[in-house]
Protein backbone atom coordinates (compact mmCIF):
# COMPACT_ATOMS: atom_id res chain seq x y z
CA UNK A 1 0.00 0.00 0.00
CA UNK A 2 1.26 3.57 -0.94
CA UNK A 3 2.65 5.12 2.73
CA UNK A 4 0.29 8.10 3.52
CA UNK A 5 2.42 11.38 3.71
CA UNK A 6 1.52 14.79 5.73
CA UNK A 7 0.21 17.35 3.55
CA UNK A 8 3.84 19.36 2.20
CA UNK A 9 3.92 22.52 4.35
CA UNK A 10 2.29 21.30 7.36
CA UNK A 11 3.28 20.39 10.94
CA UNK A 12 2.28 17.85 13.42
CA UNK A 13 3.51 18.60 17.14
CA UNK A 14 4.24 17.12 19.91
CA UNK A 15 6.26 17.10 23.50
CA UNK A 16 8.54 20.62 23.52
CA UNK A 17 7.24 21.93 20.32
CA UNK A 18 3.42 21.72 21.16
CA UNK A 19 3.72 22.72 24.52
CA UNK A 20 5.87 25.85 23.46
CA UNK A 21 2.98 26.56 20.66
CA UNK A 22 0.44 25.91 23.97
CA UNK A 23 2.14 28.77 25.70
CA UNK A 24 2.17 31.39 22.91
CA UNK A 25 -1.90 30.94 22.58
CA UNK A 26 -2.52 31.02 26.80
CA UNK A 27 -0.62 33.83 26.91
CA UNK A 28 -2.32 35.80 24.54
CA UNK A 29 -5.14 34.53 25.63
CA UNK A 30 -4.10 36.31 29.50
CA UNK A 31 -3.14 39.48 27.70
CA UNK A 32 -6.09 39.87 25.40
CA UNK A 33 -8.36 39.63 28.27
CA UNK A 34 -6.14 42.59 30.09
CA UNK A 35 -6.91 44.75 27.40
CA UNK A 36 -10.15 43.96 27.18
CA UNK A 37 -10.61 42.21 24.04
CA UNK A 38 -13.89 40.03 23.42
CA UNK A 39 -13.11 36.81 21.38
CA UNK A 40 -14.52 36.19 18.32
CA UNK A 41 -14.59 33.14 15.66
CA UNK A 42 -14.69 33.06 12.10
CA UNK A 43 -15.28 30.23 9.88
CA UNK A 44 -12.37 28.92 8.55
CA UNK A 45 -13.31 29.16 4.94
CA UNK A 46 -15.70 32.05 3.05
CA UNK A 47 -16.67 32.96 -0.79
CA UNK A 48 -13.03 33.54 -1.91
CA UNK A 49 -14.43 37.15 -3.28
CA UNK A 50 -14.18 37.81 0.63
CA UNK A 51 -10.34 37.84 0.40
CA UNK A 52 -9.65 38.54 -3.25
CA UNK A 53 -11.95 42.03 -3.05
CA UNK A 54 -10.56 43.59 0.24
CA UNK A 55 -6.89 42.05 0.04
CA UNK A 56 -6.16 43.55 -3.44
CA UNK A 57 -5.26 41.33 -6.52
CA UNK A 58 -1.65 42.11 -6.78
CA UNK A 59 -0.67 41.05 -3.27
CA UNK A 60 1.23 38.09 -3.18
CA UNK A 61 -1.91 36.49 -0.99
CA UNK A 62 -4.07 37.02 -3.21
CA UNK A 63 -2.00 36.48 -7.00
CA UNK A 64 -0.50 33.34 -5.68
CA UNK A 65 -0.92 32.39 -2.32
CA UNK A 66 -4.60 31.17 -1.68
CA UNK A 67 -6.01 28.09 -1.39
CA UNK A 68 -8.90 28.28 -3.49
CA UNK A 69 -11.17 25.72 -4.70
CA UNK A 70 -14.77 25.31 -6.19
CA UNK A 71 -17.60 23.87 -4.05
CA UNK A 72 -20.81 22.12 -5.35
CA UNK A 73 -22.91 24.98 -3.70
CA UNK A 74 -21.10 28.14 -3.22
CA UNK A 75 -19.06 28.36 -6.10
CA UNK A 76 -15.19 29.51 -5.32
CA UNK A 77 -14.53 28.90 -1.37
CA UNK A 78 -11.02 29.97 -0.50
CA UNK A 79 -9.48 28.41 3.04
CA UNK A 80 -8.64 32.02 4.82
CA UNK A 81 -5.01 33.19 4.06
CA UNK A 82 -5.64 35.75 7.59
CA UNK A 83 -8.49 36.57 9.46
CA UNK A 84 -9.16 40.38 8.94
CA UNK A 85 -11.13 39.80 5.98
CA UNK A 86 -13.23 37.22 7.54
CA UNK A 87 -13.60 39.06 10.38
CA UNK A 88 -14.96 42.19 8.36
CA UNK A 89 -17.41 40.12 6.31
CA UNK A 90 -18.83 38.88 9.44
CA UNK A 91 -19.01 42.51 10.92
CA UNK A 92 -21.37 43.04 8.08
CA UNK A 93 -23.43 39.95 7.42
CA UNK A 94 -23.93 39.33 11.68
CA UNK A 95 -24.74 43.17 12.06
CA UNK A 96 -22.17 43.48 14.53
CA UNK A 97 -22.41 47.15 13.55
CA UNK A 98 -24.79 47.56 16.67
CA UNK A 99 -21.39 46.69 18.84
CA UNK A 100 -18.99 49.39 17.49
CA UNK A 101 -16.23 50.32 18.79
CA UNK A 102 -15.67 46.06 18.81
CA UNK A 103 -12.88 45.22 20.14
CA UNK A 104 -11.80 41.41 19.46
CA UNK A 105 -9.42 38.94 19.29
CA UNK A 106 -9.02 35.41 18.18
CA UNK A 107 -6.38 32.40 16.60
CA UNK A 108 -6.24 29.76 14.91
CA UNK A 109 -5.06 28.06 11.55
CA UNK A 110 -4.50 30.03 8.28
CA UNK A 111 -3.68 28.24 5.02
CA UNK A 112 -1.34 30.29 2.08
CA UNK A 113 -0.07 28.44 -0.90
CA UNK A 114 3.99 29.13 -0.28
CA UNK A 115 7.00 27.54 -0.62
CA UNK A 116 7.82 25.65 2.87
CA UNK A 117 10.99 26.92 4.92
CA UNK A 118 11.73 27.68 8.07
CA UNK A 119 8.83 29.44 9.76
CA UNK A 120 7.05 29.44 6.68
CA UNK A 121 4.05 26.79 6.35
CA UNK A 122 1.39 26.15 4.34
CA UNK A 123 -0.89 25.80 7.01
CA UNK A 124 0.37 28.11 9.71
CA UNK A 125 -1.72 29.84 13.08
CA UNK A 126 -2.18 33.48 13.97
CA UNK A 127 -3.11 35.19 16.85
CA UNK A 128 -5.58 38.29 15.77
CA UNK A 129 -7.10 41.36 17.32
CA UNK A 130 -9.08 44.01 15.81
CA UNK A 131 -10.51 47.06 16.84
CA UNK A 132 -13.50 47.87 14.28
CA UNK A 133 -15.64 51.09 14.18
CA UNK A 134 -13.44 53.26 15.59
CA UNK A 135 -11.41 56.24 13.75
CA UNK A 136 -9.66 57.44 17.06
CA UNK A 137 -5.63 56.55 17.01
CA UNK A 138 -5.80 55.34 20.70
CA UNK A 139 -7.00 52.54 19.25
CA UNK A 140 -4.08 52.08 17.17
CA UNK A 141 -2.10 52.86 20.84
CA UNK A 142 -3.72 50.13 22.79
CA UNK A 143 -3.08 47.55 19.90
CA UNK A 144 0.32 48.15 20.27
CA UNK A 145 0.27 47.99 23.50
CA UNK A 146 -1.14 45.04 23.20
CA UNK A 147 0.91 43.57 20.89
CA UNK A 148 4.43 44.91 22.73
CA UNK A 149 2.81 43.41 26.07
CA UNK A 150 2.57 40.09 24.67
CA UNK A 151 6.15 39.85 23.23
CA UNK A 152 6.82 41.03 26.70
CA UNK A 153 4.91 38.95 28.47
CA UNK A 154 6.59 35.68 26.01
CA UNK A 155 10.10 36.79 26.76
CA UNK A 156 10.95 37.48 23.26
CA UNK A 157 13.58 39.61 23.14
CA UNK A 158 15.30 41.60 20.28
CA UNK A 159 12.23 42.73 19.07
CA UNK A 160 12.34 46.19 17.51
CA UNK A 161 8.73 48.17 16.86
CA UNK A 162 8.71 49.85 13.23
CA UNK A 163 6.32 52.31 12.66
CA UNK A 164 5.12 54.18 9.76
CA UNK A 165 1.85 56.00 8.66
CA UNK A 166 0.93 55.41 4.80
CA UNK A 167 -1.31 58.33 5.06
CA UNK A 168 -5.23 58.61 4.69
CA UNK A 169 -6.52 57.74 0.96
CA UNK A 170 -5.78 61.34 -0.54
CA UNK A 171 -1.77 61.62 0.35
CA UNK A 172 -1.91 57.89 -0.14
CA UNK A 173 -3.01 58.07 -4.07
CA UNK A 174 -0.79 61.18 -4.42
CA UNK A 175 2.57 59.00 -3.15
CA UNK A 176 1.04 56.17 -5.02
CA UNK A 177 1.15 58.39 -8.15
CA UNK A 178 4.95 59.89 -7.69
CA UNK A 179 6.33 56.17 -6.71
CA UNK A 180 5.03 55.30 -10.61
CA UNK A 181 6.32 58.17 -12.00
CA UNK A 182 10.04 57.60 -9.94
CA UNK A 183 10.18 53.79 -10.73
CA UNK A 184 8.66 54.18 -14.17
CA UNK A 185 11.82 56.28 -15.09
CA UNK A 186 14.26 52.89 -13.84
CA UNK A 187 11.68 50.42 -15.52
CA UNK A 188 14.20 48.21 -17.13
CA UNK A 189 16.71 48.07 -14.32
CA UNK A 190 14.13 46.91 -11.70
CA UNK A 191 13.76 42.93 -11.35
CA UNK A 192 11.29 41.29 -12.85
CA UNK A 193 8.65 41.17 -9.74
CA UNK A 194 8.62 44.38 -9.42
CA UNK A 195 8.02 45.54 -13.24
CA UNK A 196 4.98 43.75 -13.00
CA UNK A 197 3.72 45.72 -10.08
CA UNK A 198 5.25 49.13 -10.88
CA UNK A 199 1.88 50.25 -12.50
CA UNK A 200 -0.70 48.45 -9.97
CA UNK A 201 1.56 48.16 -6.37
CA UNK A 202 4.00 50.13 -6.41
CA UNK A 203 4.50 50.21 -2.76
CA UNK A 204 5.22 47.15 -2.56
CA UNK A 205 8.60 47.73 -4.67
CA UNK A 206 10.11 49.99 -1.93
CA UNK A 207 10.27 46.86 0.58
CA UNK A 208 11.50 44.78 -2.42
CA UNK A 209 14.48 42.36 -1.33
CA UNK A 210 16.47 42.25 -4.45
CA UNK A 211 19.23 44.03 -5.09
CA UNK A 212 18.33 45.51 -8.68
CA UNK A 213 15.80 47.58 -6.94
CA UNK A 214 17.19 48.31 -3.67
CA UNK A 215 19.03 51.03 -5.10
CA UNK A 216 15.73 52.58 -6.51
CA UNK A 217 13.73 52.23 -3.14
CA UNK A 218 16.05 53.60 -1.21
CA UNK A 219 15.90 57.01 -3.32
CA UNK A 220 11.88 57.28 -4.18
CA UNK A 221 10.21 59.97 -3.19
CA UNK A 222 9.07 60.03 0.59
CA UNK A 223 5.12 60.48 1.18
CA UNK A 224 3.87 63.84 2.03
CA UNK A 225 1.28 63.43 4.55
CA UNK A 226 -1.72 65.67 4.66
CA UNK A 227 -2.32 67.74 7.54
CA UNK A 228 -4.75 65.19 8.78
CA UNK A 229 -2.66 62.53 8.73
CA UNK A 230 0.01 63.95 10.23
CA UNK A 231 -2.10 65.28 13.33
CA UNK A 232 -3.54 61.44 13.32
CA UNK A 233 0.56 60.09 12.90
CA UNK A 234 1.31 62.48 15.66
CA UNK A 235 -1.26 60.85 18.27
CA UNK A 236 -0.44 58.01 17.75
CA UNK A 237 3.30 58.86 18.49
CA UNK A 238 2.24 60.36 21.30
CA UNK A 239 0.41 57.84 23.08
CA UNK A 240 3.22 55.19 22.39
CA UNK A 241 5.42 57.79 24.12
CA UNK A 242 3.05 58.05 27.02
CA UNK A 243 2.67 54.68 27.32
CA UNK A 244 6.42 54.00 27.09
CA UNK A 245 6.51 51.71 24.32
CA UNK A 246 9.57 51.92 22.00
CA UNK A 247 9.29 52.30 18.57
CA UNK A 248 11.94 53.31 15.24
CA UNK A 249 10.38 55.05 12.79
CA UNK A 250 10.58 53.34 9.31
CA UNK A 251 9.43 55.11 6.26
CA UNK A 252 10.03 52.35 3.70
CA UNK A 253 7.70 50.31 5.95
CA UNK A 254 4.61 49.31 4.03
CA UNK A 255 2.29 46.64 4.49
CA UNK A 256 1.53 43.64 1.79
CA UNK A 257 -1.72 44.22 1.69
CA UNK A 258 -3.86 47.15 -0.10
CA UNK A 259 -6.24 48.42 2.30
CA UNK A 260 -4.14 49.57 4.80
CA UNK A 261 -3.84 53.52 5.40
CA UNK A 262 -2.48 55.65 8.46
CA UNK A 263 -0.79 53.37 10.76
CA UNK A 264 1.18 50.58 9.63
CA UNK A 265 3.88 48.39 12.00
CA UNK A 266 5.94 45.46 12.23
CA UNK A 267 7.34 43.66 15.39
CA UNK A 268 10.53 42.41 14.17
CA UNK A 269 13.30 40.03 15.09
CA UNK A 270 17.32 39.45 13.70
CA UNK A 271 16.54 36.08 15.30
CA UNK A 272 14.69 34.29 12.34
CA UNK A 273 16.66 35.49 9.70
CA UNK A 274 14.35 36.28 6.87
CA UNK A 275 11.30 35.44 8.65
CA UNK A 276 11.91 37.85 10.95
CA UNK A 277 8.05 39.88 11.18
CA UNK A 278 6.77 38.06 13.95
CA UNK A 279 4.00 40.23 14.99
CA UNK A 280 2.37 42.87 11.93
CA UNK A 281 -0.47 45.31 11.31
CA UNK A 282 -1.98 48.37 11.07
CA UNK A 283 -5.28 50.81 10.45
CA UNK A 284 -7.11 49.68 7.52
CA UNK A 285 -10.31 52.41 6.92
CA UNK A 286 -11.28 51.52 3.57
CA UNK A 287 -11.18 47.43 3.36
CA UNK A 288 -14.99 47.23 4.95
CA UNK A 289 -16.09 49.29 1.85
CA UNK A 290 -14.49 46.99 -0.56
CA UNK A 291 -16.76 44.51 0.94
CA UNK A 292 -19.87 46.88 0.51
CA UNK A 293 -20.41 47.92 3.65
CA UNK A 294 -20.23 51.66 5.20
CA UNK A 295 -17.16 53.54 6.13
CA UNK A 296 -15.85 52.00 8.84
CA UNK A 297 -12.71 52.92 10.10
CA UNK A 298 -10.60 49.81 11.62
CA UNK A 299 -7.16 48.86 13.06
CA UNK A 300 -5.81 45.52 13.48
CA UNK A 301 -2.70 43.16 14.02
CA UNK A 302 -1.69 39.68 13.16
CA UNK A 303 1.17 37.80 14.71
CA UNK A 304 2.69 34.16 13.22
CA UNK A 305 1.92 31.98 16.38
CA UNK A 306 5.05 29.25 14.96
CA UNK A 307 7.42 32.42 14.58
CA UNK A 308 6.81 33.34 18.11
CA UNK A 309 6.83 29.69 19.52
CA UNK A 310 10.46 29.20 17.88
CA UNK A 311 11.46 32.33 19.80
CA UNK A 312 9.93 31.32 23.40
CA UNK A 313 11.91 29.53 26.38
CA UNK A 314 11.72 25.91 26.17
CA UNK A 315 10.71 25.14 29.44
CA UNK A 316 7.31 26.34 29.57
CA UNK A 317 5.54 22.61 30.21
CA UNK A 318 4.12 23.05 33.56
CA UNK A 319 4.98 19.49 35.10
CA UNK A 320 2.49 17.51 38.02
CA UNK A 321 2.05 18.11 41.49
CA UNK A 322 1.69 14.74 42.85
CA UNK A 323 2.19 11.39 41.92
CA UNK A 324 0.38 8.42 42.89
CA UNK A 325 2.04 4.68 43.00
CA UNK A 326 -0.03 1.71 43.55
CA UNK A 327 1.95 -1.40 44.70
CA UNK A 328 0.16 -4.77 42.96
CA UNK A 329 -3.25 -5.25 41.27
CA UNK A 330 -5.54 -4.66 44.17
CA UNK A 331 -4.11 -0.99 44.63
CA UNK A 332 -5.31 -0.09 41.14
CA UNK A 333 -8.87 0.88 41.57
CA UNK A 334 -7.73 2.69 45.02
CA UNK A 335 -4.88 4.76 42.81
CA UNK A 336 -7.74 5.56 40.15
CA UNK A 337 -10.15 7.22 43.65
CA UNK A 338 -6.52 9.09 44.70
CA UNK A 339 -5.82 10.54 41.98
CA UNK A 340 -9.27 11.51 40.74
CA UNK A 341 -9.62 13.49 44.50
CA UNK A 342 -6.25 15.38 44.01
CA UNK A 343 -7.28 16.07 40.15
CA UNK A 344 -11.12 17.37 41.58
CA UNK A 345 -8.90 19.67 44.54
CA UNK A 346 -7.09 20.98 41.49
CA UNK A 347 -3.85 19.33 41.98
CA UNK A 348 -2.44 18.37 38.56
CA UNK A 349 -1.80 14.69 39.25
CA UNK A 350 -0.40 11.54 37.32
CA UNK A 351 -0.60 8.07 38.21
CA UNK A 352 2.64 5.74 37.66
CA UNK A 353 1.14 2.40 36.85
CA UNK A 354 4.10 -0.28 37.39
CA UNK A 355 7.81 -0.99 37.49
CA UNK A 356 10.13 -0.62 40.63
CA UNK A 357 9.76 1.38 43.20
CA UNK A 358 12.64 3.70 42.72
CA UNK A 359 12.16 4.10 38.95
CA UNK A 360 9.13 5.29 39.37
CA UNK A 361 10.21 7.63 42.37
CA UNK A 362 12.48 9.06 39.61
CA UNK A 363 9.85 9.04 36.74
CA UNK A 364 7.90 11.21 39.23
CA UNK A 365 10.51 13.17 40.33
CA UNK A 366 11.31 14.28 36.62
CA UNK A 367 7.58 14.99 35.62
CA UNK A 368 7.77 17.94 39.04
CA UNK A 369 6.00 15.88 41.30
CA UNK A 370 6.39 17.48 45.01
CA UNK A 371 5.20 14.97 46.38
CA UNK A 372 3.71 10.79 46.30
CA UNK A 373 1.03 8.96 47.47
CA UNK A 374 2.31 5.22 47.78
CA UNK A 375 -0.72 2.55 48.04
CA UNK A 376 0.64 -0.82 49.27
CA UNK A 377 -1.47 -3.65 51.18
CA UNK A 378 -1.10 -2.36 54.77
CA UNK A 379 -2.63 0.97 53.22
CA UNK A 380 -5.71 -0.12 51.76
CA UNK A 381 -6.46 -2.18 54.88
CA UNK A 382 -6.02 1.13 56.98
CA UNK A 383 -7.95 2.93 54.58
CA UNK A 384 -4.85 5.38 54.02
CA UNK A 385 -1.60 6.19 51.84
CA UNK A 386 2.04 6.51 52.47
CA UNK A 387 2.24 10.02 51.92
CA UNK A 388 5.97 11.10 50.71
CA UNK A 389 7.18 15.10 50.59
CA UNK A 390 9.83 14.41 47.84
CA UNK A 391 11.96 17.45 48.54
CA UNK A 392 12.75 16.92 52.61
CA UNK A 393 11.69 12.56 52.21
CA UNK A 394 9.60 13.40 55.24
CA UNK A 395 6.87 10.20 55.36
CA UNK A 396 3.48 9.88 56.49
CA UNK A 397 0.29 7.78 56.58
CA UNK A 398 -2.57 10.34 56.12
CA UNK A 399 -5.77 9.97 53.87
CA UNK A 400 -6.32 11.24 50.76
CA UNK A 401 -8.14 13.90 51.75
CA UNK A 402 -5.27 14.77 54.10
CA UNK A 403 -2.73 15.09 51.77
CA UNK A 404 -4.40 17.88 49.64
CA UNK A 405 -3.19 20.78 51.83
CA UNK A 406 0.53 19.89 52.23
CA UNK A 407 0.83 19.41 48.47
CA UNK A 408 -1.15 22.33 47.94
CA UNK A 409 1.57 24.09 49.99
CA UNK A 410 4.07 22.43 48.34
CA UNK A 411 2.91 23.67 44.77
CA UNK A 412 2.54 26.98 46.10
CA UNK A 413 5.88 26.93 47.09
CA UNK A 414 7.42 25.88 43.79
CA UNK A 415 5.59 28.39 41.93
CA UNK A 416 6.62 31.48 44.45
CA UNK A 417 10.45 30.16 44.12
CA UNK A 418 9.94 30.32 40.49
CA UNK A 419 8.15 34.16 40.14
CA UNK A 420 11.59 35.32 42.13
CA UNK A 421 14.02 33.15 40.31
CA UNK A 422 11.95 34.98 36.94
CA UNK A 423 12.55 38.18 38.80
CA UNK A 424 16.17 38.20 39.18
CA UNK A 425 16.72 36.96 36.02
P1 LIG B 1 5.99 37.67 5.19
O1 LIG B 1 6.55 38.97 4.73
O2 LIG B 1 6.89 36.95 6.16
O3 LIG B 1 5.51 36.79 4.06
P2 LIG B 1 3.33 38.61 5.50
O4 LIG B 1 3.43 40.05 5.28
O5 LIG B 1 2.86 37.75 4.39
O6 LIG B 1 4.72 38.03 6.07
P3 LIG B 1 1.08 38.89 7.27
O7 LIG B 1 0.10 38.71 6.18
O8 LIG B 1 1.26 40.22 7.85
O9 LIG B 1 2.49 38.31 6.81
O10 LIG B 1 0.77 37.83 8.45
C1 LIG B 1 1.05 38.13 9.81
C2 LIG B 1 2.04 37.18 10.41
O11 LIG B 1 1.70 35.83 10.13
C3 LIG B 1 3.45 37.31 9.88
O12 LIG B 1 4.14 38.33 10.51
C4 LIG B 1 4.04 35.95 10.25
O13 LIG B 1 4.46 35.92 11.59
C5 LIG B 1 2.88 35.04 10.04
N1 LIG B 1 2.93 34.36 8.75
C6 LIG B 1 2.55 34.83 7.53
N2 LIG B 1 2.70 33.90 6.59
C7 LIG B 1 3.17 32.78 7.22
C8 LIG B 1 3.51 31.45 6.79
N3 LIG B 1 3.39 31.06 5.54
N4 LIG B 1 3.96 30.58 7.73
C9 LIG B 1 4.10 30.93 9.02
N5 LIG B 1 3.79 32.16 9.49
C10 LIG B 1 3.33 33.08 8.61
MG1 LIG C 1 3.81 36.58 2.96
Amino acid sequence: MEKLRPIKGTQSLYGEAADRFAHVVATFEEVRRLYGFARVEVPMFEQTGVFARTMGETSDVVSKEMWSFESRSEGSVTLRPEFTAGIARAYLSEGWKQYAPMKVATHGAAFRYERPQKGRYRQFHQLDAEVLGSADPMADVELLCFGAQLLDELGIEGVRLKLNTLGDAQSRDRWRAALIEHFAAHHDELSEDSQARLEKNPLRILDSKDPRDRPFADSAPKMVLSAEAEDFFGQVKAGLDAAGVAYELDPHLVRGLDYYRHTAFEFVTDQLGAQGTVLAGGRYDGLIEQLGGPPTPAVGWAAGIERLAMLVDDEVRAGIEAAVLPMGEEARPHAIRAAQLLRGAGIATEIFWSGKMAKRMSRADAAGAGAALIIGEEEIAAGTVQYKDLKTGEQRQLTVEETVEPITDIAAEAMLAEWSQEEQA
